[in-house]
């Protein structure tokens, strides 16, 4: 991705009406998107935000709140689009209004499946897409919303981690802009703007999550529990449990990687256990640069959408009367071995990161199960990843098989049936 973007790039920002269409709506990010777009309805005076369309898999009445909300935002009669990925689910919402015979459920507004993601994300009345779905579930849709030249809002890391090559091709020469919301590269994005020179190292920051002290043996006990209660952040279990193992922060180098165009061995990683510095960049003279706010995602999912403007935004502000500790540790590689494995996929690139993802996808879901250990995730992971054929430049569909064969192969590795 390139920072500096070229002015025609933003013209959409012109429009007085902004269609968004929010992919994983019901989630964690989802939810923090619509109160940004609640709050830029009442702050912003250039333009009206009106959510266009919504996404769930399953959860068809807190969409339908967020539709029933979403209202009062739209100049024009069409209510929201609600789209559930989850077919039964979607019909079954299909029915129930259709039999309500309330005039204002629409129920021709009710698209059914994976494929009714996709098209949205398409659609020419959509401005900007925020893709904020859980995992390589994501993929699709995101993929569509570059390819239509939209503004994407991205949440959703494991696109990059799955097909890294596969975008950056897509975005080369497209009027698509890629921009993060995940906070770390949002920092970072929000420190490069006005530098023209390539910078010199990113350092990510992490917050450590709950087993930032704990010894490795210590972790071999963790609990469903222990492992889902982060210090610092309020987010779905997946990312949750990726945070614990630091598998997260092995994602983000590897999103890193391929948003920023640097090299692995340019990436750092630091542990900041208050997370509020969300991320460095250091450059050529020497300047490190952070950006700094009490953890809250609201700002960075309002920054990818009004992008290059700033709006007054509804997270919390510096108590500057607050004394601040900032603390910054080098990360421990021995304790948190994931971290090896980003630093392995984004130097290797091809194959290697849709294996890792899908070896973790399937390794978090089978410990939330209570099926594995805390750490069988990354050494599952470590196994999986060293066992493959890797490929140097794999086309879409080799990575997507690529992705059945290593959540099987986890399980194998883990004594499950597939
Ligand atoms: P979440 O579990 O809270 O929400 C996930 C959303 O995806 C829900 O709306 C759910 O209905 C939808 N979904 C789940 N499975 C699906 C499927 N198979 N098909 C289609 N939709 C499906 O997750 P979250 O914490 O909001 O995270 C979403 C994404 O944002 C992840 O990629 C995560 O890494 C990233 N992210 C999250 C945070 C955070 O603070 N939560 C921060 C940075 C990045
Ligand atoms: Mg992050």
């Amino acid at each position: 991705m390139n920072p500096e973007l070229p002015e025609s790039r933003h013209e959409s920002m012109d429009r007085p009406q902004q269609n968004v269409l929010v992919l994983g709506a019901t989630g964690s990010i989802g939810t923090a998107t619509v109160d940004v777009l609640r709050n830029l309805n009442q702050v912003d005076t250039q333009r009206r935000w009106c959510l266009w369309g919504a996404s769930a898999h399953s959860q068809a009445e807190k969409l339908l709140e967020i539709q029933a909300e979403a209202k009062s935002w739209h100049s024009s009669e069409s209510p929201c689009r609600l789209l559930l990925s989850d077919e039964n689910i979607g019909k079954s919402l299909v029915e129930t209004r259709r039999t309500s015979q309330k005039e204002t459920d629409h129920a021709d507004s009710i698209g059914l499946g994976p494929e009714s993601l996709v098209q949205a994300a398409q659609s020419p009345e959509v401005d900007t897409v925020v893709a904020a779905i859980v995992g390589r579930a994501g993929l699709e849709s995101t993929l569509a919303a570059i390819d239509a030249g939209k503004r994407v809002a991205l949440a959703n890391k494991e696109t990059l981690v799955v097909a890294g090559p596969v975008v950056q091709e897509k975005l080369n020469g497209s009027p698509a802009e890629l921009l993060p919301v995940d906070s770390e590269h949002s920092a970072i994005f929000q420190c490069l703007q006005g530098s023209k020179d390539s910078p010199r190292k990113l350092i990510l920051t992490a917050s450590g999550g709950p087993f930032r002290t704990w010894t490795k043996q210590q972790m071999t006990e963790a609990t469903r529990e222990s492992a889902l209660a982060h210090p610092t952040w309020e987010m779905g279990p997946k990312i949750t449990i990726d945070s614990a193992t630091m598998m997260n922060k092995a994602l983000e180098i590897i999103e890193a990687r391929w948003l920023f165009g640097l090299p692995a061995d340019a990436i750092e990683v630091m542990v900041h256990p208050q997370s509020i510095i969300h991320s460095m960049v250091e450059f050529q003279d020497g300047s490190v640069l952070s950006q700094m706010s009490p953890p809250d995602m609201r700002l960075p999912i309002q920054y990818a959408l009004t992008y290059p403007d700033r709006l007054p935004c509804d997270a919390p502000t510096f108590d500057h009367q607050n004394n601040w500790n900032l603390d910054l540790e080098a990360a421990d590689l021995d304790r948190f071995p994931a971290l090896n494995l980003g630093f392995e996929v984004a130097k290797v690139g091809g194959t290697a990161g849709a294996v890792l993802n899908a070896a973790n996808e399937e390794a978090v879901g089978l410990f939330l199960e209570g099926k594995i250990r805390f750490t069988d995730i990354v050494e599952g992971c470590a196994d999986v990843l060293r066992h493959h054929n890797f490929e140097p430049s794999p086309p879409l569909g080799r990575l997507l098989q690529l992705d059945g064969w290593a959540r099987g192969e986890l399980r194998k590795r883990m004594n499950l049936q597939s």
